[in-house]
């Protein structure tokens, strides 16, 4: 072989190495055991591949993933299960416990986000486990554990007695406000879905306790759902990358077999030129006569001409069948690249949606707790200013009452669009639920944010909302509060909603912040 094919053998396996090393990084994160073997199969295939373990290896991945297909579809069927047997209990657990509404709602919140691999749906479905457990725990440390004669748990005390003042039962209202929030993402994607409407309905009318917690399996199932159907689809991409790993090692197996039949054919093809060359220099020590020198160097220069085209006619096969395999591999990289980029795309699709409030096109509640926490642990570390601002609309229900839900609907869309118009760079605006709005306010001292929540609040007030031929001037109160040394998010909200209530108690359609006294 001489210098310059070596070389382009070289390069192509170099070509190939780079490829699967790139395509395993791709995989990295899948399981740490295929991880720790793609490392190693990264290892034999950088600087100088070593085929041979690395076909050692890849034949250790092909086990090993088909393994991890099994596990994955039977872990999953497992913890959904759990998940559903767990939701079962719960309704029958006593759930007036806040600590534990507020961890059902982040939880819910959670499960309702789109999930980006396998694993973390299975840790989603856990501390759902988790939170159902200690819901029943706490429901049976706080009730006498009287068990009746068939060994069942006690049903809800006096449960058709508590129904009658759920419409002012405070728990019961934010638990109504949460479902609605929950299930409008779900409503606006499936808009015909009877089950979904008929809970839409029933939510604004109010409901009964068993209709509650009824529509709240519903809205569980779901999210399982949901995340199921994330699932199933992160299964395929997976396997597809699996398939395409088998074909690469096939393939490569291919070449390498290819290239070795070759090497032993240009050994030969050498060994018969070695020969020919050896009696060109017999010839010339014995031949007698110029004539038959001549005749036998002729013979042995044919033959050492065809033995190098032999040689040639190979080498262009073998060429040929490696540009074959590299084309081939081409496609597979292009093929698994569409196939990942349809996969970001959904995904991306669902996040946007999962946190986007349908009605109002704003970022959602879980919108804001993301932002929040990336917020604060800015606040942390820098120390700069970070404000909380809560809105709510001045007697918004009397809009309801007087013009009917619909227009009801559309002024929030009005307001929300008015108020994030005022919006300045690096402050976050989401609807917080019903007819309020809460602000992430950033570096912006006392005096900065009152003048900003002052041009909202005027703005708005100056908007010509016009109902049935009646102008409307539509107000909002506005409360804010700013992050102290050692204060928790929840601290500051509770501080900007009570000053948004002082605002409401001194006559409504005014700005309120805590550096004001
Ligand atoms: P206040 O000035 O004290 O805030 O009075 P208010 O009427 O604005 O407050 P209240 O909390 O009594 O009523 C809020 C109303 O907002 C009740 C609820 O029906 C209505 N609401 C909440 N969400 C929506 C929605 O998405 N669309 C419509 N049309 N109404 C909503
Ligand atoms: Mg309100
Ligand atoms: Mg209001």
């Amino acid at each position: 072989m001489d210098a310059k094919q070596l070389q382009t053998y070289k390069q192509h396996n170099t070509l190939l190495s780079q490829f699967i090393v790139r395509l395993s990084a791709f995989y990295e994160g899948f399981s740490d055991k295929i991880d720790s073997e793609l490392q190693i199969l990264r290892g034999h295939l950088s600087g100088t591949p070593n085929f041979t373990l690395a076909t050692v290896s890849i034949n250790k991945l092909n086990s090993a993933l088909q393994h991890q297909e099994l596990t994955l579809k039977k872990y999953s069927i497992e913890t959904v299960a759990l998940l559903e047997s767990a939701t079962k209990r719960l309704q029958k657990a006593v759930f007036e416990d806040e600590a534990l509404k507020k961890r059902a709602t982040q939880q819910l919140i959670t499960l309702n986000q789109p999930v980006g691999d396998i694993f973390s749906i299975y840790k989603l479905f856990q501390q759902a486990i988790e939170l159902h457990h200690a819901a029943l725990a706490s429901s049976a440390a706080s009730e006498p554990a009287v068990e009746n004669s068939k060994g069942e748990a006690p049903a809800l005390e006096n449960s058709k007695e508590s129904n009658k003042d759920n419409t002012v039962n405070p728990l019961y209202k934010s638990i109504l406000e949460e479902l609605n929030q929950l299930i409008a993402s779900y409503a606006q994607r499936q808009p015909d879905d009877s089950q979904l409407v008929d809970i839409q309905k029933k939510l604004t009318e109010g409901m009964s306790e068993d209709q509650l917690l009824k529509s709240c399996v519903v809205i569980l199932r779901m999210i399982v759902q949901d995340a199921m159907a994330e699932a199933s689809l992160t299964g395929k991409v997976i396997q597809s990358l699996h398939n395409s790993l088998g074909k690469m090692g096939g393939d490569i197996q291919l070449s390498m077999d290819n290239s070795r039949t070759q090497f032993e054919q240009r050994q030969v093809g050498n060994a018969q030129l070695q020969s020919h060359i050896e009696s060109i220099e017999e010839a010339v020590s014995h031949s007698d006569s110029l004539e038959s020198l001549k005749e036998h160097t002729q013979f042995c220069v044919q033959n050492i001409a065809s033995t190098l085209n032999e040689q040639a006619q190979l080498d262009s096969q073998g060429q040929e069948s490696l540009m074959g395999l590299l084309g081939s591999m081409q496609s597979r990289i292009e093929q698994l690249q569409k196939q990942t980029q349809t996969y970001k795309k959904k995904l991306a699709e669902q996040m946007m949606l999962s946190q986007t409030d349908p009605l109002t096109r704003l970022p959602n509640r879980q919108a804001y707790n993301e932002k929040l926490s990336k917020a604060v642990q800015f606040w942390q570390d820098n120390g700069d200013d970070l404000a909380v601002a809560v809105i709510d609309i001045d007697h918004f229900k009397s809009i309801n009452d007087r013009f009917g839900h619909a227009a009801g609907d559309k002024t929030l869309q009005v307001v929300g669009k008015n108020l994030k118009q005022q919006l300045t760079k690096n402050t976050f605006m989401a609807r917080w639920g019903g007819e309020e709005f809460v602000l992430l306010l950033p570096g912006m001292d006392k005096q900065k944010v009152t003048s900003l929540l002052e041009t909202m609040r005027t703005k708005l007030a100056s908007l010509p909302f016009k109902f049935k031929q009646e102008k409307v001037t539509i107000t909002a109160s506005f409360g804010a509060s700013f992050f102290k040394k050692g204060d928790t998010p929840d601290a500051v909200f509770e501080r900007a909603d009570n000053l948004l209530y002082q605002a409401k108690n001194s006559g409504r359609n005014r700005v309120i912040t805590d550096r004001d006294e």
